[in-house]
């Protein structure tokens, strides 16, 4: 073991909780110690892969040589485990969302700060390469101020056959998906939320959601559009963004993309009428070629380090979280006003705890 490294458990070793076990891998300063799963099938998973598989939570919490846990079973038991860890002096990692609620997250924090551990949520969604060009175009302004900016995924799967099905184990795809769209539109833009208008889908016949819409008016004048869809056998592009200067487009996870901006070198000229289905336009006409510049993407914001390094860095008390706790609350009470307002069909104000 490296001298410094710091030891975790995996609790929940299925899809995330394996993922989890492949990325601190590449750490050299955290180190998985074992795991603990209900289920035997996953526990003997562990085993072949070489982990130790503790045979219960409480094994696993009175072991003193662990230092952390790491949270990666279904969203409605990540609350209970998290608390009983904070009681036994552990420090939690916890998988997205944290909660179910605003309501058992202030339970966690409160608990996480009386023990004085350190609570950190993964929304390693916030260092996806498609989202930070996205961000550097916020930041950086390279197609003028955006204004518009439009956030997909889509998908044609249904919701995946497991617990993702049943309200009570915090499913739907508002808390799936949607809690990491939320995530990066409230990391990036530094304004209050004054306004979310919303729509839930049920086309499926699920008890919950499988996918939604949201519009957030923020207070500095942009309009961001969120939207997960799993019925969709034709995808829309993953980023929409409009911007005083121009327009940006990412297609994919493969990072095709373009910006077009106006070309302020040129006089401007006047568009030629074009037949458009059985009428003419100029309004709809593209602009001339020498109008426009067509631009490739700029290169994506580079967060200070990975999610594990920050971790360790956090418990070497060399670094703040870049996930942040006030920051995490903030899109968990954004997720409540998103489901009132597709219960209501109401737009809903003044909730931001900006
Ligand atoms: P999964 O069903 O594949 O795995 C969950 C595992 O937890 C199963 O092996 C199950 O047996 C085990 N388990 C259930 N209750 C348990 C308990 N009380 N104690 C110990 N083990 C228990 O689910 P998944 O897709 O791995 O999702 C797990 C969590 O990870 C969810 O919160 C999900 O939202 C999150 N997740 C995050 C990402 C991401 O990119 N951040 C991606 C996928 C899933």
């Amino acid at each position: 073991m490296h001298q410094n490294s710091h030891s975790v458990v995996i609790i929940g070793y299925g899809g995330m909780g394996s993922y989890h076990a492949k990325l601190i891998k590449d750490n050299e300063r955290v180190k998985v110690v074992g795991t603990y799963d209900i289920d035997s099938v996953r526990a003997e998973a562990s085993t072949q892969d070489g982990y130790r598989a503790y045979p219960s939570l409480e094994a696993v919490l009175e072991d003193k040589t662990v230092e952390s846990i790491v949270i990666a079973t279904p969203n409605d038991s990540h609350k209970e485990i998290a608390v009983r860890a904070f009681a036994s002096g552990k420090n939690v990692i916890c998988e997205k969302p944290v909660t179910m609620n605003v309501s058992e997250f202030e339970e966690m924090t409160a608990a996480a700060e009386q023990a004085g551990k350190v609570l950190m949520v993964h929304q390693n969604r916030r260092w996806d390469e498609d989202f930070l060009i996205i961000k550097q175009m916020y930041d950086q302004k390279s197609i003028g101020d955006l204004f518009r900016i439009e956030s997909r995924v889509h998908g044609a799967n249904g919701i995946p056959g497991d617990w993702r099905h049943m309200e009570v184990h915090g499913g739907g795809m508002l808390l799936d998906w949607g809690v990491h769209l939320l995530d990066q539109a409230l990391f990036m833009i530094d304004s209050k939320i004054t306004s979310v208008s919303s729509r839930l889908s049920f086309i499926l016949g699920d008890e919950v959601d499988d996918g939604f819409e949201a519009t957030i008016q923020f207070e500095n004048g942009i309009s961001y559009l969120i939207e997960v869809g799993t019925t969709n056998f034709i995808t829309l592009p993953r980023w929409y963004v409009k911007g005083t200067e121009g327009t940006g487009i990412i297609e994919d996870w493969s990072m095709t993309g373009r910006t077009v901006t106006r070309n302020r070198e040129v006089e401007h000229v006047e568009p030629k009428p074009i037949q458009a289905g059985v009428g003419l336009t100029k309004t709809m006409a593209p602009p001339s070629e020498e109008a426009t510049i067509t631009g490739v993407l700029p290169e994506p914001f580079r967060q200070p380090s990975s999610f594990y390094d920050n971790f360790a860095d956090v418990l070497d008390g060399k670094a703040e979280p870049i996930v942040k706790n006030d920051q995490v609350l903030r899109v968990l009470n954004l997720i409540e006003a998103i489901f009132e307002g597709g219960r209501t069909g109401e737009t809903i104000r003044d909730f931001d705890q900006y």
